[in-house]
C-alpha cells in the first residue's frame, strides 16, 4: 500500500459529525437512523419530497435559501424552502391534472435550471417516479431510455425537444405528455404543452398521498462504463441512507453552503446534489454553466462554499491548470477561506489528487465509493480520520462489506450457491455488501436476469475488485471487467494510471491489457500530456522507465501511446473498454454514454467535461 498517510493532527475548524469510527459503528442501527426523519404527518408513510422540502417549509427554515442557482450569465437566483414547497406543490398539481399518478414515470431532460429541482421534487410529491436524463445525451440514447423507463411524461426545453425527441416521438406511444420549460406559453412546439402555462394555473398547496417506504421513487440509469446502461430502481426509504451517509461522509452541518458538481442526470447529482443536502436543510449551490477552472474557483469563493463534493476527473482537470509543483497563482487569486471539506466520488482518486488538494487548496480530498445500485455512499474517508491516499476509506456505520474470493473470470467464485469471504488482509477479491441498507436498488427495471446475477449467497456483488488492509481500509483494484491478467499477475489499471500521474508531464492515463501470446496480456497505457510537454520518443522512454521504477517490471506498462482525447463517459470516467476495443479492432459496443466532442464541453456531470482543458 503505497503513499504517506495524511494525519489529521490539528482539529478541523468545525467538529466532525462522526468523531469515533469504532464507537459509531458499534452503536449504529438503521431503525434508529430512521428516527432522524420526520415521516409524513399522520403516520402516512415516508416521502422524500416531504423530508427534503415540506418539513423545512413548515418550520423556521421556510425563509432559508434552499438553492442558490448560478446562471450561465453569472446571475444568481435564490430559491427558499418556502418557494420550493410552493413550486413543487404546483407541479404535483399539474401532474394530477394531466392524470399522471402513482408509480408513473416522469423523465427530465434539462440542464441545471431551477425548474429541474421543482420537477424532481414535485414528481416525488405526486408519488410518481422521477427518471433524470443527462441533457447532453443524443437522440438515440434519449429514445432508448424513454422506452426502457416506460416514460409517461417528459419535461424538457423546446430546443432539446426539437433536437433530440421530436424525430423519435412516433416510436414512443407510451409518452403521453411533453412539457416545455421556458419561453412562456407560446414556446411549446406542436404536440407539447407549456410547463410555464400549466404551472401558472396550478394551485400552490398539495397534500402528499400516503407513501410506503418501499414505493418506487427514482429510476437511475448507470453510467454505462462497462456495458449497456441499466435502470436501477430506488424507493422512498432510500432517504434514510441519503440523510445519514451525508451526515457521516460529507460531514454536512446545518449552516453549510454546499456544492455538488455532479449533474442530477447521474445518481450523485440526485442523491447528494438534491435529496441529501435539502434533507439537511442547507443552502445548495447549483451551477448551470460549464466547467472552467477560473469559473469554478470563483464559485467556490463568491458563494462561500464550505463543503464541496466533486469527482476525480474534475480534480485532474484543475490539476492540469495548477500542478502540485506550483505556482499556485490561479487558486490563490481567490478567497477559498470558507471551504472546509472536500470529497470525491465516481472513479478511483489517484493519490496525487489527494495530495494536490492538501498542497494547493489547503485541504486533502476525501475519496468515497458507491454505485448507482447502492444509492448512497458505502465506503468513505472521513473528516475525523486520517487519510491513506489511494484508499477509498472504510465502510460507513451500518454497511457490512466483505472481500470475496475471486474465480477465474475475476468475479466472486460461487460454488453450489456459496461464496468465500476472504479474511486475510491484502488479498484481491470482489467487493460485496450485505443487503439491508435502505437505499439498495430494488432491481434493474425489466431485467430480472441481470438483477438476479448481482446477488449470491446473501451478498450483493459489486463487480469491483478491491483489497482490504490489516486496519480495514479498502483499496480499489479495478472493475472486474477491466483488470489485466499478465504473466500470472492480476493488475489493476488504476495502480498503473496513478503511478503515471505522478510524472510531471502526465495529465491523465487510461490503461488496458493487450493480448500477448507469451504473457497472456501486456499492459498498455494511453497517456494525455499536460500543456507544454511533447509526445516524443524520448518522452515515451522516460515514462516507461519512470513507471518501471515505481511499479516494477511485472506491473509497469510495456507500451505507451499518446492520446490527448481519451474516451470518457458522459459522467466523466475513462472508458477503458473502448480503448481496448479500439486497440484490438473489436466492435465498440454500446457507446450511448460516450462523451462526444459536440457536447463534451457543455456540462459537469459527476465531475466535469474533458474538452475545455484538453485543448488548452
Ligand atoms: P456501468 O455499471 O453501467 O458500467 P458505472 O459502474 O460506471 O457504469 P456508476 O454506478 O455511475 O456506473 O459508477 C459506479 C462505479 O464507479 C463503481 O462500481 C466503481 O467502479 C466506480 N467508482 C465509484 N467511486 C469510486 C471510487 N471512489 N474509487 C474507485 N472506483 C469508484
Ligand atoms: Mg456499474
Amino acid at each position: 500500500m503505497r503513499g504517506e498517510t495524511i494525519r489529521k493532527t490539528t482539529p478541523p475548524r468545525v467538529a466532525p459529525n462522526l468523531r469515533d469510527y469504532a464507537e459509531e459503528c458499534a452503536g449504529f442501527s438503521w431503525s434508529r437512523a430512521r428516527e432522524a426523519l420526520r415521516g409524513l404527518p399522520g403516520s402516512r408513510g415516508l416521502n422524500i419530497a416531504y423530508e427534503a422540502v415540506d418539513r423545512h417549509a413548515a418550520s423556521a427554515r421556510a425563509a432559508a435559501v434552499a438553492l442558490r442557482c448560478v446562471g450561465r450569465d453569472d446571475s444568481v437566483t435564490c430559491v427558499t424552502y418556502g418557494d420550493l414547497a410552493a413550486s413543487t406543490a404546483r407541479f404535483a398539481n399539474v401532474l394530477g391534472r394531466l392524470g399522471v399518478g402513482r408509480g408513473e414515470r416522469v423523465v427530465t431532460l434539462l440542464g441545471r435550471c431551477p425548474e429541474l429541482y421543482t420537477v424532481v421534487l414535485g414528481t416525488l410529491k405526486n408519488t410518481s417516479v422521477l427518471c433524470p436524463l443527462f441533457s447532453a445525451f443524443g437522440p438515440d440514447p434519449v429514445a432508448q431510455r424513454l422506452r426502457l423507463s416506460d416514460a409517461r411524461v417528459l419535461v424538457t426545453t423546446a430546443e432539446l425537444y426539437r433536437r433530440k425527441v421530436a424525430g423519435q416521438r412516433d416510436g414512443l406511444p407510451g409518452l403521453r405528455h411533453v412539457l416545455i420549460v421556458g419561453g412562456g406559453a407560446d414556446a411549446a412546439p406542436a404536440g407539447t404543452l407549456s410547463f410555464d402555462a400549466l404551472m401558472a394555473d396550478a394551485d400552490d398547496t398539495f397534500t402528499i398521498a400516503p407513501t410506503a417506504p418501499d414505493d418506487m421513487a427514482l429510476l437511475h440509469f448507470t453510467s454505462g462504463t462497462t456495458g449497456t446502461p441499466k435502470g436501477a430502481v430506488h424507493v422512498h426509504e432510500a432517504a434514510v441512507a441519503h440523510y445519514v451517509t451525508a451526515w457521516y461522509a460529507l460531514d454536512l452541518h446545518p449552516d453549510d453552503v454546499y456544492w455538488c458538481t455532479a449533474d442530477p442526470g447521474w445518481v450523485t447529482g440526485m442523491s447528494y446534489g438534491i435529496v441529501a443536502p435539502l434533507m439537511h436543510g442547507l443552502t445548495v449551490v447549483v451551477d448551470e454553466g460549464d466547467y472552467d477552472a477560473r469559473r469554478w474557483y470563483r464559485i467556490l469563493a463568491e458563494q462561500r462554499v464550505s463543503v464541496w463534493y466533486t469527482a476525480p476527473t474534475a480534480l485532474r482537470m484543475l490539476m492540469r491548470t495548477t500542478p502540485r509543483t506550483g505556482p499556485y497563482d490561479l487558486p490563490r487569486s481567490f478567497d477559498l477561506g470558507a471551504l472546509r471539506f472536500i470529497a470525491s466520488v465516481g472513479e478511483p482518486l489517484n493519490p496525487e489528487a489527494v495530495l494536490w488538494g492538501r498542497d494547493v487548496l489547503g485541504l486533502p480530498v476525501h475519496d468515497n465509493w458507491w454505485q448507482t445500485e447502492t444509492g448512497s455512499i458505502m465506503i468513505a474517508n472521513l473528516a475525523a480520520c486520517d487519510i491513506r491516499p489511494g484508499s477509498m476509506g472504510r465502510p460507513l456505520p451500518g454497511v457490512a462489506a466483505a472481500v470475496l474470493r475471486r474465480g477465474e473470470d475475476g468475479r466472486a467464485e460461487v460454488t453450489d450457491g456459496h461464496v468465500t469471504v476472504v479474511e486475510e488482509p491484502g488479498v484481491e477479491g470482489e467487493l460485496a455488501l450485505r443487503p439491508g441498507w435502505p437505499s439498495m436498488f430494488r432491481g434493474y427495471l425489466h431485467d430480472e436476469r441481470r438483477t438476479a446475477a448481482a446477488f449470491a449467497d446473501g451478498w450483493y456483488l459489486t463487480g469491483d475488485l478491491v483489497r482490504r488492509d490489516a486496519d480495514g481500509w479498502y483499496w480499489f483494484v479495478g472493475r472486474a471487467d477491466d483488470v489485466i491478467k499478465s504473466a500470472g499477475h492480476l493488475i489493476g489499471p488504476f495502480e498503473v494510471e496513478s503511478a503515471l500521474m505522478e510524472h510531471p508531464a502526465v495529465a491523465e492515463a487510461g490503461v488496458i491489457g493487450r493480448p500477448d501470446p507469451v504473457a497472456g496480456n501486456i499492459v498498455k497505457a494511453f497517456v494525455a500530456l499536460r500543456p507544454g510537454f511533447d509526445p516524443t520518443a524520448a518522452m515515451r522512454q522516460d515514462l516507461l522507465a519512470f513507471s518501471r521504477r515505481r511499479l516494477g517490471p511485472a506491473v509497469a506498462p510495456r507500451e505507451i501511446a499518446f492520446d490527448q482525447h481519451l474516451p470518457h463517459t458522459r459522467s466523466g470516467k475513462v472508458m477503458r473498454r473502448l480503448l481496448r476495443a479500439r486497440e484490438l479492432g473489436l466492435p465498440e459496443g454500446d457507446i450511448s454514454t460516450l462523451e462526444d466532442s459536440a457536447h463534451g464541453a457543455c456540462a459537469s456531470p459527476r465531475g466535469a467535461p474533458q474538452r475545455t482543458e484538453r485543448s488548452a
